[in-house]
Protein backbone atom coordinates (compact mmCIF):
# COMPACT_ATOMS: atom_id res chain seq x y z
CA UNK A 1 0.00 0.00 0.00
CA UNK A 2 1.64 3.25 -1.03
CA UNK A 3 -1.71 5.52 -0.29
CA UNK A 4 -1.51 7.34 3.08
CA UNK A 5 -4.63 8.74 4.95
CA UNK A 6 -5.15 11.56 2.63
CA UNK A 7 -8.91 12.17 3.62
CA UNK A 8 -8.15 12.62 7.15
CA UNK A 9 -6.86 15.81 8.67
CA UNK A 10 -6.63 13.70 12.06
CA UNK A 11 -2.82 13.50 12.00
CA UNK A 12 -2.16 10.13 13.78
CA UNK A 13 -3.91 8.96 11.37
CA UNK A 14 -1.56 9.75 8.50
CA UNK A 15 1.55 8.33 10.14
CA UNK A 16 2.61 4.96 9.35
CA UNK A 17 2.63 2.63 12.19
CA UNK A 18 4.48 -0.57 12.99
CA UNK A 19 1.42 -1.91 15.00
CA UNK A 20 -1.65 -1.04 14.38
CA UNK A 21 -4.26 -2.73 17.27
CA UNK A 22 -8.08 -2.71 16.68
CA UNK A 23 -10.58 -2.62 19.31
CA UNK A 24 -9.69 -0.79 22.86
CA UNK A 25 -10.51 -3.20 25.93
CA UNK A 26 -8.17 -5.36 27.79
CA UNK A 27 -6.69 -7.87 24.70
CA UNK A 28 -5.99 -4.43 22.51
CA UNK A 29 -4.13 -2.60 25.06
CA UNK A 30 -2.59 -5.69 26.79
CA UNK A 31 -1.39 -6.07 22.86
CA UNK A 32 -0.32 -2.22 22.28
CA UNK A 33 1.68 -2.03 25.66
CA UNK A 34 4.02 -5.11 24.95
CA UNK A 35 3.88 -4.35 21.26
CA UNK A 36 5.44 -0.47 22.44
CA UNK A 37 7.83 -2.15 25.27
CA UNK A 38 9.70 -4.10 22.15
CA UNK A 39 9.92 -1.06 20.35
CA UNK A 40 7.02 -0.77 17.65
CA UNK A 41 5.36 2.74 16.74
CA UNK A 42 1.66 1.52 17.59
CA UNK A 43 -1.30 3.31 17.30
CA UNK A 44 -4.66 1.56 18.52
CA UNK A 45 -8.35 2.44 17.07
CA UNK A 46 -11.30 2.18 19.09
CA UNK A 47 -14.95 2.23 17.34
CA UNK A 48 -16.42 3.65 20.98
CA UNK A 49 -16.33 7.56 21.70
CA UNK A 50 -13.86 8.20 24.15
CA UNK A 51 -16.75 7.61 27.52
CA UNK A 52 -17.47 4.07 26.38
CA UNK A 53 -14.42 3.05 25.35
CA UNK A 54 -12.77 -0.26 26.98
CA UNK A 55 -14.98 -2.68 25.18
CA UNK A 56 -16.62 -5.71 27.63
CA UNK A 57 -13.28 -5.49 29.82
CA UNK A 58 -15.01 -2.25 30.77
CA UNK A 59 -17.73 -4.29 32.43
CA UNK A 60 -16.26 -6.73 34.22
CA UNK A 61 -16.15 -7.68 38.14
CA UNK A 62 -12.43 -8.17 38.06
CA UNK A 63 -12.21 -11.66 38.38
CA UNK A 64 -8.97 -12.71 36.81
CA UNK A 65 -7.93 -16.61 36.52
CA UNK A 66 -4.41 -17.89 37.10
CA UNK A 67 -2.72 -20.91 38.54
CA UNK A 68 -0.61 -20.14 41.70
CA UNK A 69 0.90 -22.51 44.14
CA UNK A 70 0.09 -20.82 47.99
CA UNK A 71 0.14 -16.96 49.12
CA UNK A 72 3.69 -16.70 48.48
CA UNK A 73 2.85 -16.16 44.69
CA UNK A 74 -0.15 -14.05 45.68
CA UNK A 75 1.83 -11.90 46.92
CA UNK A 76 4.02 -11.19 44.30
CA UNK A 77 0.97 -10.15 42.07
CA UNK A 78 -0.56 -8.43 44.93
CA UNK A 79 1.80 -6.61 47.63
CA UNK A 80 -0.36 -4.90 49.10
CA UNK A 81 -1.96 -7.26 51.27
CA UNK A 82 -1.25 -7.36 54.87
CA UNK A 83 -0.68 -10.28 57.28
CA UNK A 84 -4.09 -9.13 59.11
CA UNK A 85 -5.98 -9.11 56.21
CA UNK A 86 -4.19 -13.04 55.40
CA UNK A 87 -5.01 -14.33 58.72
CA UNK A 88 -8.30 -15.62 58.27
CA UNK A 89 -8.39 -16.54 54.80
CA UNK A 90 -7.43 -19.84 53.35
CA UNK A 91 -6.00 -19.52 50.20
CA UNK A 92 -5.06 -22.84 49.31
CA UNK A 93 -3.43 -23.46 46.15
CA UNK A 94 -5.10 -23.18 42.45
CA UNK A 95 -2.01 -25.66 40.51
CA UNK A 96 -1.83 -25.11 36.48
CA UNK A 97 -3.13 -28.96 36.20
CA UNK A 98 -6.14 -28.07 38.12
CA UNK A 99 -6.49 -25.22 35.62
CA UNK A 100 -5.85 -27.69 33.18
CA UNK A 101 -8.69 -29.97 34.26
CA UNK A 102 -11.36 -27.36 34.46
CA UNK A 103 -10.91 -25.82 30.95
CA UNK A 104 -11.00 -29.34 29.99
CA UNK A 105 -13.87 -30.34 31.78
CA UNK A 106 -16.09 -27.56 31.19
CA UNK A 107 -15.15 -27.39 27.68
CA UNK A 108 -16.00 -31.20 27.83
CA UNK A 109 -12.56 -31.82 26.56
CA UNK A 110 -12.68 -29.95 23.50
CA UNK A 111 -10.56 -26.75 24.11
CA UNK A 112 -7.69 -26.54 22.32
CA UNK A 113 -4.74 -28.00 24.02
CA UNK A 114 -1.96 -26.39 22.97
CA UNK A 115 -3.66 -23.03 23.20
CA UNK A 116 -5.09 -23.74 26.72
CA UNK A 117 -1.95 -24.99 27.61
CA UNK A 118 -0.57 -21.72 26.26
CA UNK A 119 -2.97 -20.11 28.78
CA UNK A 120 -2.82 -21.65 31.67
CA UNK A 121 1.36 -21.89 32.09
CA UNK A 122 1.45 -18.54 31.08
CA UNK A 123 -1.19 -17.56 33.60
CA UNK A 124 1.03 -16.65 36.42
CA UNK A 125 3.57 -14.62 34.29
CA UNK A 126 0.75 -12.85 32.62
CA UNK A 127 -0.87 -12.15 35.86
CA UNK A 128 2.47 -10.82 37.11
CA UNK A 129 3.10 -8.71 33.47
CA UNK A 130 -0.50 -7.05 34.08
CA UNK A 131 -0.16 -6.26 37.45
CA UNK A 132 3.44 -4.51 36.63
CA UNK A 133 1.07 -2.28 34.43
CA UNK A 134 -0.64 -0.59 37.55
CA UNK A 135 -3.35 -2.73 37.90
CA UNK A 136 -4.14 -3.81 41.66
CA UNK A 137 -5.67 -7.06 42.90
CA UNK A 138 -7.32 -7.86 45.79
CA UNK A 139 -8.99 -10.88 46.92
CA UNK A 140 -11.74 -12.58 46.31
CA UNK A 141 -13.77 -12.67 49.95
CA UNK A 142 -17.36 -13.17 49.23
CA UNK A 143 -17.46 -13.83 45.65
CA UNK A 144 -15.05 -17.80 45.68
CA UNK A 145 -14.72 -17.86 49.25
CA UNK A 146 -17.22 -17.47 51.82
CA UNK A 147 -16.73 -17.29 55.55
CA UNK A 148 -17.43 -20.38 57.65
CA UNK A 149 -16.37 -20.54 61.61
CA UNK A 150 -14.90 -17.19 61.36
CA UNK A 151 -12.41 -18.68 58.10
CA UNK A 152 -12.60 -17.74 54.39
CA UNK A 153 -11.67 -20.63 52.47
CA UNK A 154 -11.47 -20.58 48.52
CA UNK A 155 -12.70 -23.56 46.57
CA UNK A 156 -10.72 -23.37 43.71
CA UNK A 157 -8.45 -20.45 41.59
CA UNK A 158 -10.03 -16.70 41.52
CA UNK A 159 -8.01 -15.91 44.72
CA UNK A 160 -7.46 -12.36 43.55
CA UNK A 161 -9.57 -10.09 41.83
CA UNK A 162 -8.85 -6.52 39.89
CA UNK A 163 -9.37 -4.05 42.58
CA UNK A 164 -12.34 -2.01 41.03
CA UNK A 165 -13.16 -4.26 38.25
CA UNK A 166 -12.87 -3.30 34.69
CA UNK A 167 -13.43 0.10 35.55
CA UNK A 168 -9.98 0.19 37.22
CA UNK A 169 -8.53 -2.25 35.18
CA UNK A 170 -9.08 -0.08 32.36
CA UNK A 171 -8.15 3.20 33.93
CA UNK A 172 -4.44 1.69 35.09
CA UNK A 173 -3.67 0.07 31.01
CA UNK A 174 -5.19 3.30 29.04
CA UNK A 175 -2.91 5.44 31.74
CA UNK A 176 -0.07 3.24 30.99
CA UNK A 177 -0.73 3.61 27.41
CA UNK A 178 -0.60 7.33 27.74
CA UNK A 179 2.21 7.05 29.77
CA UNK A 180 4.21 5.88 26.46
CA UNK A 181 2.25 8.31 24.03
CA UNK A 182 1.06 5.34 22.48
CA UNK A 183 -2.08 7.23 19.72
CA UNK A 184 -5.76 5.98 20.47
CA UNK A 185 -7.85 7.43 17.82
CA UNK A 186 -11.57 7.17 19.36
CA UNK A 187 -15.02 6.50 17.42
CA UNK A 188 -12.60 5.23 14.42
CA UNK A 189 -14.35 1.22 13.48
CA UNK A 190 -11.41 -0.67 11.34
CA UNK A 191 -13.93 -1.79 8.52
CA UNK A 192 -11.44 -3.91 6.37
CA UNK A 193 -8.39 -4.96 5.91
CA UNK A 194 -5.70 -3.73 3.79
CA UNK A 195 -3.57 -6.26 1.72
CA UNK A 196 -1.12 -6.89 -0.57
CA UNK A 197 0.61 -9.63 -2.11
CA UNK A 198 -1.30 -11.78 0.26
CA UNK A 199 0.12 -9.89 3.43
CA UNK A 200 -1.69 -7.56 6.08
CA UNK A 201 -0.44 -3.94 5.32
CA UNK A 202 -2.58 -1.95 7.03
CA UNK A 203 -6.63 -1.38 7.53
CA UNK A 204 -9.26 1.01 6.11
CA UNK A 205 -11.09 2.24 9.22
CA UNK A 206 -14.07 5.13 9.01
CA UNK A 207 -13.24 7.97 10.78
CA UNK A 208 -15.25 11.64 10.61
CA UNK A 209 -17.53 10.06 8.11
CA UNK A 210 -15.02 9.14 5.75
CA UNK A 211 -12.95 5.92 4.96
CA UNK A 212 -9.41 6.80 5.58
CA UNK A 213 -6.87 3.74 5.06
CA UNK A 214 -3.67 3.33 7.58
CA UNK A 215 -0.43 1.89 6.64
CA UNK A 216 1.22 -1.17 9.27
CA UNK A 217 3.41 -3.46 8.96
CA UNK A 218 1.37 -5.64 11.48
CA UNK A 219 -2.12 -5.79 12.49
CA UNK A 220 -3.76 -7.29 15.58
CA UNK A 221 -7.63 -7.41 15.98
CA UNK A 222 -8.78 -7.60 19.42
CA UNK A 223 -12.06 -6.06 18.78
CA UNK A 224 -14.51 -8.74 19.94
CA UNK A 225 -16.48 -11.30 19.06
CA UNK A 226 -20.33 -10.59 17.55
CA UNK A 227 -22.37 -10.69 20.83
CA UNK A 228 -24.02 -7.15 20.52
CA UNK A 229 -24.89 -7.95 16.68
CA UNK A 230 -28.58 -9.55 16.81
CA UNK A 231 -27.89 -10.55 13.40
CA UNK A 232 -25.09 -12.53 13.40
CA UNK A 233 -26.27 -14.36 16.72
CA UNK A 234 -29.48 -15.01 15.30
CA UNK A 235 -27.30 -16.46 12.30
CA UNK A 236 -24.82 -18.34 14.47
CA UNK A 237 -25.67 -18.91 17.70
CA UNK A 238 -29.77 -19.79 16.80
CA UNK A 239 -33.37 -18.77 17.57
CA UNK A 240 -34.07 -16.52 20.07
CA UNK A 241 -30.40 -15.35 20.21
CA UNK A 242 -31.55 -11.86 18.99
CA UNK A 243 -34.01 -11.34 21.66
CA UNK A 244 -31.34 -11.67 24.81
CA UNK A 245 -29.89 -9.02 26.74
CA UNK A 246 -26.70 -7.84 26.17
CA UNK A 247 -24.67 -7.61 28.99
CA UNK A 248 -21.55 -5.33 27.85
CA UNK A 249 -20.55 -3.01 24.90
CA UNK A 250 -22.41 -2.55 22.14
CA UNK A 251 -19.66 -2.24 19.93
CA UNK A 252 -18.23 -5.74 18.90
CA UNK A 253 -20.20 -6.21 16.21
CA UNK A 254 -18.73 -9.01 14.83
CA UNK A 255 -17.06 -6.73 12.09
CA UNK A 256 -13.50 -7.84 13.14
CA UNK A 257 -14.24 -11.53 12.50
CA UNK A 258 -15.94 -10.80 9.24
CA UNK A 259 -12.72 -9.13 7.79
CA UNK A 260 -10.70 -11.65 8.93
CA UNK A 261 -12.95 -14.56 7.17
CA UNK A 262 -13.01 -11.71 4.17
CA UNK A 263 -9.16 -12.46 3.91
CA UNK A 264 -9.00 -16.28 4.25
CA UNK A 265 -9.03 -16.36 8.48
CA UNK A 266 -10.06 -19.81 9.59
CA UNK A 267 -12.62 -19.76 11.41
CA UNK A 268 -12.34 -21.85 14.93
CA UNK A 269 -13.87 -22.78 18.09
CA UNK A 270 -17.63 -22.91 18.67
CA UNK A 271 -19.35 -20.62 16.70
CA UNK A 272 -22.64 -21.65 18.10
CA UNK A 273 -21.74 -21.39 21.44
CA UNK A 274 -21.60 -17.85 24.04
CA UNK A 275 -21.55 -16.90 27.34
CA UNK A 276 -24.69 -16.12 29.04
CA UNK A 277 -25.79 -15.47 32.29
CA UNK A 278 -29.00 -14.81 34.62
CA UNK A 279 -29.54 -11.19 34.42
CA UNK A 280 -32.65 -8.65 35.75
CA UNK A 281 -35.28 -8.89 33.31
CA UNK A 282 -35.19 -5.26 33.10
CA UNK A 283 -31.80 -4.74 32.42
CA UNK A 284 -31.48 -2.40 29.54
CA UNK A 285 -30.87 -4.12 25.91
CA UNK A 286 -27.14 -3.14 26.59
CA UNK A 287 -24.79 -3.17 29.42
CA UNK A 288 -24.44 0.34 31.59
CA UNK A 289 -21.62 1.54 32.72
CA UNK A 290 -23.05 2.71 35.64
CA UNK A 291 -24.03 -0.88 36.85
CA UNK A 292 -21.21 -3.04 35.22
CA UNK A 293 -22.30 -6.53 36.08
CA UNK A 294 -24.65 -5.96 38.90
CA UNK A 295 -27.28 -7.42 36.72
CA UNK A 296 -26.31 -10.47 37.04
CA UNK A 297 -27.94 -12.75 39.76
CA UNK A 298 -24.82 -15.72 40.48
CA UNK A 299 -26.34 -17.17 43.21
CA UNK A 300 -28.78 -19.71 42.50
CA UNK A 301 -26.80 -22.58 43.50
CA UNK A 302 -28.36 -21.65 47.33
CA UNK A 303 -31.84 -21.81 46.41
CA UNK A 304 -34.51 -22.75 43.13
CA UNK A 305 -34.62 -21.66 39.56
CA UNK A 306 -38.73 -21.89 38.35
CA UNK A 307 -40.01 -21.38 35.04
CA UNK A 308 -43.43 -20.13 33.61
CA UNK A 309 -44.95 -23.39 34.37
CA UNK A 310 -43.39 -23.32 38.07
CA UNK A 311 -40.93 -25.83 36.94
CA UNK A 312 -37.77 -25.95 37.57
CA UNK A 313 -35.44 -27.17 34.77
CA UNK A 314 -31.70 -27.19 35.97
CA UNK A 315 -29.56 -28.42 38.52
CA UNK A 316 -29.05 -24.99 40.71
CA UNK A 317 -26.38 -27.14 43.09
CA UNK A 318 -24.69 -29.14 39.67
CA UNK A 319 -21.33 -27.07 40.55
CA UNK A 320 -19.86 -23.99 42.07
CA UNK A 321 -21.33 -21.24 40.20
CA UNK A 322 -18.37 -20.39 38.96
CA UNK A 323 -18.60 -23.81 36.70
CA UNK A 324 -22.17 -23.90 35.51
CA UNK A 325 -23.23 -19.71 35.47
CA UNK A 326 -21.79 -19.24 31.87
CA UNK A 327 -24.20 -22.58 30.26
CA UNK A 328 -26.92 -21.27 32.32
CA UNK A 329 -28.20 -18.15 30.28
CA UNK A 330 -29.08 -20.70 27.28
CA UNK A 331 -31.18 -22.61 29.51
CA UNK A 332 -32.96 -19.62 30.52
CA UNK A 333 -33.08 -18.74 26.77
CA UNK A 334 -34.84 -22.32 25.92
CA UNK A 335 -37.57 -21.45 28.49
CA UNK A 336 -41.55 -20.30 27.63
CA UNK A 337 -40.98 -16.59 27.10
CA UNK A 338 -37.24 -16.71 28.33
CA UNK A 339 -37.40 -15.85 31.46
CA UNK A 340 -37.05 -17.45 35.23
CA UNK A 341 -37.42 -17.20 39.04
CA UNK A 342 -34.53 -17.50 41.41
CA UNK A 343 -36.14 -18.23 44.56
CA UNK A 344 -34.09 -18.12 47.64
CA UNK A 345 -35.28 -18.47 51.85
CA UNK A 346 -33.88 -16.26 54.32
CA UNK A 347 -31.43 -18.79 55.63
CA UNK A 348 -28.97 -17.96 52.42
CA UNK A 349 -29.64 -14.19 52.21
CA UNK A 350 -26.22 -13.86 54.15
CA UNK A 351 -24.32 -15.31 51.54
CA UNK A 352 -26.26 -13.77 48.21
CA UNK A 353 -23.59 -10.97 46.28
CA UNK A 354 -24.03 -7.47 46.26
CA UNK A 355 -25.41 -7.71 42.86
CA UNK A 356 -28.99 -9.21 44.92
CA UNK A 357 -29.40 -6.13 46.97
CA UNK A 358 -29.05 -2.99 44.07
CA UNK A 359 -31.73 -0.30 43.62
CA UNK A 360 -32.45 -1.52 39.86
CA UNK A 361 -33.35 -5.37 40.92
CA UNK A 362 -36.68 -6.82 39.76
CA UNK A 363 -37.40 -9.16 43.05
CA UNK A 364 -40.68 -10.44 45.51
CA UNK A 365 -40.64 -10.63 48.95
CA UNK A 366 -42.83 -12.17 50.82
CA UNK A 367 -43.53 -13.96 54.29
CA UNK A 368 -45.41 -17.21 53.03
CA UNK A 369 -44.70 -19.35 49.88
CA UNK A 370 -47.99 -19.02 48.64
CA UNK A 371 -47.91 -15.43 49.16
CA UNK A 372 -44.87 -15.46 47.06
CA UNK A 373 -46.42 -17.82 44.30
CA UNK A 374 -48.91 -14.98 43.69
CA UNK A 375 -45.97 -12.24 43.06
CA UNK A 376 -44.11 -14.51 40.74
CA UNK A 377 -45.32 -12.73 37.50
CA UNK A 378 -45.54 -15.08 34.65
CA UNK A 379 -45.17 -17.75 36.89
CA UNK A 380 -48.26 -20.41 37.24
CA UNK A 381 -49.07 -20.35 40.93
CA UNK A 382 -49.83 -23.88 41.55
CA UNK A 383 -47.08 -25.77 39.49
CA UNK A 384 -44.60 -23.36 41.57
CA UNK A 385 -46.04 -24.19 44.74
CA UNK A 386 -46.27 -27.81 43.66
CA UNK A 387 -42.47 -27.92 43.04
CA UNK A 388 -41.22 -25.75 46.24
CA UNK A 389 -43.44 -28.57 48.18
CA UNK A 390 -41.81 -31.52 46.30
CA UNK A 391 -38.66 -29.59 46.19
CA UNK A 392 -38.55 -29.30 50.01
CA UNK A 393 -39.52 -32.95 50.79
CA UNK A 394 -36.83 -34.07 48.86
CA UNK A 395 -34.11 -32.05 50.61
CA UNK A 396 -31.18 -34.44 52.54
CA UNK A 397 -31.34 -32.42 55.64
CA UNK A 398 -29.16 -35.02 57.93
CA UNK A 399 -26.10 -33.85 55.31
CA UNK A 400 -24.38 -30.73 56.46
CA UNK A 401 -24.77 -27.59 54.36
CA UNK A 402 -21.36 -25.87 53.35
CA UNK A 403 -21.32 -22.97 50.96
CA UNK A 404 -17.33 -23.67 50.76
CA UNK A 405 -17.37 -27.43 49.52
CA UNK A 406 -19.61 -29.76 46.92
CA UNK A 407 -21.19 -30.57 50.27
CA UNK A 408 -23.51 -33.18 48.48
CA UNK A 409 -26.80 -32.60 50.55
CA UNK A 410 -28.75 -33.39 47.35
CA UNK A 411 -32.28 -33.89 46.85
CA UNK A 412 -33.53 -37.41 45.95
CA UNK A 413 -36.49 -38.48 43.70
CA UNK A 414 -36.81 -35.41 41.89
CA UNK A 415 -36.75 -35.27 38.18
CA UNK A 416 -34.23 -33.07 38.35
CA UNK A 417 -32.53 -33.52 41.53
CA UNK A 418 -30.68 -30.72 42.86
CA UNK A 419 -26.87 -32.08 43.78
CA UNK A 420 -25.30 -29.73 46.18
CA UNK A 421 -25.96 -27.37 48.93
CA UNK A 422 -29.99 -28.19 48.99
CA UNK A 423 -31.68 -26.15 51.63
CA UNK A 424 -35.55 -26.73 51.97
CA UNK A 425 -37.73 -23.22 51.31
CA UNK A 426 -39.01 -22.67 54.90
CA UNK A 427 -37.75 -19.99 56.58
CA UNK A 428 -39.52 -16.98 56.19
CA UNK A 429 -39.40 -14.39 54.52
CA UNK A 430 -38.59 -15.57 50.74
CA UNK A 431 -37.01 -13.42 48.10
CA UNK A 432 -36.92 -13.90 44.51
CA UNK A 433 -35.35 -12.33 41.77
CA UNK A 434 -36.53 -12.36 37.73
CA UNK A 435 -34.33 -12.99 35.28
CA UNK A 436 -33.73 -13.60 31.48
CA UNK A 437 -30.40 -14.42 29.31
CA UNK A 438 -27.73 -12.48 28.93
CA UNK A 439 -24.99 -12.60 26.78
CA UNK A 440 -21.60 -12.03 27.57
CA UNK A 441 -19.52 -13.11 24.67
CA UNK A 442 -19.62 -15.56 21.90
CA UNK A 443 -16.85 -18.51 21.72
CA UNK A 444 -16.36 -18.56 17.94
CA UNK A 445 -13.24 -16.97 16.62
CA UNK A 446 -10.00 -17.65 14.53
CA UNK A 447 -7.23 -20.26 14.12
CA UNK A 448 -4.05 -18.41 15.98
CA UNK A 449 -1.43 -19.54 16.30
CA UNK A 450 1.16 -19.88 19.84
CA UNK A 451 2.46 -16.05 18.50
CA UNK A 452 -1.03 -14.68 18.00
CA UNK A 453 -0.55 -15.05 14.42
CA UNK A 454 -3.69 -15.16 12.32
CA UNK A 455 -4.20 -19.18 10.26
CA UNK A 456 -5.59 -19.50 6.74
CA UNK A 457 -8.13 -21.78 5.46
CA UNK A 458 -5.04 -23.81 4.85
CA UNK A 459 -3.30 -24.22 7.64
CA UNK A 460 -0.76 -21.71 6.61
CA UNK A 461 -0.26 -18.11 8.16
CA UNK A 462 -1.51 -14.66 6.83
CA UNK A 463 1.93 -12.47 7.31
CA UNK A 464 1.13 -9.88 9.39
CA UNK A 465 -2.33 -10.43 10.98
CA UNK A 466 -3.04 -10.97 14.40
CA UNK A 467 -5.57 -11.99 16.51
CA UNK A 468 -6.16 -11.54 21.10
CA UNK A 469 -9.76 -12.23 23.07
CA UNK A 470 -12.74 -12.75 22.33
CA UNK A 471 -11.21 -12.95 18.87
CA UNK A 472 -9.61 -16.16 19.34
CA UNK A 473 -11.56 -19.27 18.59
CA UNK A 474 -10.62 -22.91 20.07
CA UNK A 475 -10.29 -22.27 24.12
CA UNK A 476 -14.23 -22.24 25.23
CA UNK A 477 -17.05 -24.78 23.97
CA UNK A 478 -20.66 -24.17 25.69
CA UNK A 479 -19.08 -23.63 29.13
CA UNK A 480 -16.34 -21.51 30.82
CA UNK A 481 -14.89 -20.97 33.89
CA UNK A 482 -15.29 -17.89 35.60
CA UNK A 483 -11.93 -15.38 35.21
CA UNK A 484 -10.62 -16.68 31.95
CA UNK A 485 -11.53 -13.90 29.91
CA UNK A 486 -9.66 -11.28 30.98
CA UNK A 487 -6.91 -14.25 31.53
CA UNK A 488 -7.58 -14.82 28.03
CA UNK A 489 -7.46 -11.10 26.56
CA UNK A 490 -4.31 -10.24 28.62
CA UNK A 491 -2.44 -13.86 27.57
CA UNK A 492 -2.90 -13.46 24.03
CA UNK A 493 -2.80 -9.67 23.64
CA UNK A 494 0.56 -9.87 24.92
CA UNK A 495 1.98 -12.29 22.90
CA UNK A 496 0.68 -11.04 19.76
CA UNK A 497 2.00 -7.69 20.66
CA UNK A 498 5.28 -9.17 21.18
CA UNK A 499 5.73 -11.05 18.25
CA UNK A 500 3.81 -8.15 15.86
CA UNK A 501 6.65 -5.90 16.68
CA UNK A 502 9.06 -8.35 15.88
CA UNK A 503 7.51 -9.24 12.63
CA UNK A 504 7.62 -5.38 11.88
CA UNK A 505 10.94 -4.79 13.46
CA UNK A 506 12.47 -7.83 11.06
CA UNK A 507 10.76 -6.25 7.74
CA UNK A 508 9.43 -8.86 7.14
CA UNK A 509 6.50 -7.23 5.14
C1 LIG B 1 -20.80 -7.76 32.42
C2 LIG B 1 -19.55 -8.55 32.14
C3 LIG B 1 -18.79 -9.05 33.19
C4 LIG B 1 -17.65 -9.80 32.94
N1 LIG B 1 -16.89 -10.20 33.99
C5 LIG B 1 -15.70 -10.81 33.76
C6 LIG B 1 -14.79 -11.08 34.82
O1 LIG B 1 -15.03 -10.73 35.99
N2 LIG B 1 -13.64 -11.72 34.50
C7 LIG B 1 -13.31 -12.08 33.23
O2 LIG B 1 -12.24 -12.67 33.01
N3 LIG B 1 -14.13 -11.80 32.21
C8 LIG B 1 -15.30 -11.17 32.43
N4 LIG B 1 -16.11 -10.85 31.38
C9 LIG B 1 -15.69 -11.25 30.02
C10 LIG B 1 -14.62 -10.29 29.52
O3 LIG B 1 -15.14 -8.98 29.53
C11 LIG B 1 -14.18 -10.57 28.13
O4 LIG B 1 -13.92 -11.91 27.94
C12 LIG B 1 -12.89 -9.80 27.82
O5 LIG B 1 -12.87 -8.59 28.51
C13 LIG B 1 -12.81 -9.54 26.37
O6 LIG B 1 -11.71 -8.68 26.10
P1 LIG B 1 -11.46 -8.19 24.64
O7 LIG B 1 -10.41 -7.14 24.74
O8 LIG B 1 -11.28 -9.33 23.72
O9 LIG B 1 -12.86 -7.52 24.18
P2 LIG B 1 -13.52 -6.15 24.63
O10 LIG B 1 -13.08 -5.75 25.99
O11 LIG B 1 -14.97 -6.27 24.40
O12 LIG B 1 -12.89 -5.10 23.63
C14 LIG B 1 -13.26 -5.07 22.26
C15 LIG B 1 -12.98 -3.67 21.77
O13 LIG B 1 -13.07 -3.61 20.35
C16 LIG B 1 -13.76 -2.41 19.99
N5 LIG B 1 -14.26 -2.63 18.63
C17 LIG B 1 -15.26 -3.43 18.19
N6 LIG B 1 -15.34 -3.38 16.85
C18 LIG B 1 -14.38 -2.55 16.42
C19 LIG B 1 -13.94 -2.11 15.14
N7 LIG B 1 -14.52 -2.53 14.01
N8 LIG B 1 -12.90 -1.25 15.09
C20 LIG B 1 -12.30 -0.78 16.21
N9 LIG B 1 -12.67 -1.18 17.45
C21 LIG B 1 -13.68 -2.06 17.56
C22 LIG B 1 -14.79 -2.25 21.07
O14 LIG B 1 -15.27 -0.94 21.13
C23 LIG B 1 -13.95 -2.63 22.30
O15 LIG B 1 -13.19 -1.54 22.76
C24 LIG B 1 -17.26 -10.08 31.60
C25 LIG B 1 -17.99 -9.55 30.55
C26 LIG B 1 -19.13 -8.79 30.80
C27 LIG B 1 -19.88 -8.22 29.63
Amino acid sequence: MHKHAENTTNPILRAKYDVLVVGGGNAALCAALSAHERGARVLILEAAPYEDRGGNSHYTGGAFRFAYKGVDDLRQISPEMTDSELENVDFGSYTEEQFLDDMFELTEYRTDPDLCELLVRSSFETAKWVAGKGVKLHPGLGRQAYKVDGKFKFWGGLALHISGGGAELLRALYAAAEQRSIPIAYRTPAVELIRQDGKVVGIKARSEGTDVEIEAAAVILACGGFESNPEMRARYLGPGWDLAKVRGTRYNMGEGLMMALRAGARPYGNWSGCHSVAWDVNAPPFGDLDIGDQFQKHNYPFGIVVNARGDRFIDEGANFHSHTYAKYGAEILKQPGMYAWQVFDTKVTHLLRSEYRIRRVTKAEASTLEELAAKLTGVDAQGFLETARAFNAACQTDIPFDPNILDKRATHGLAIDKTNWANPLDTAPYHAYHVTTGITFTFGGLKVSQNGEVIDLYDGILPGLYAAGEMVGGLFYGNYASGTGLMSGATFGRFAGAHAAEFAAAGMH
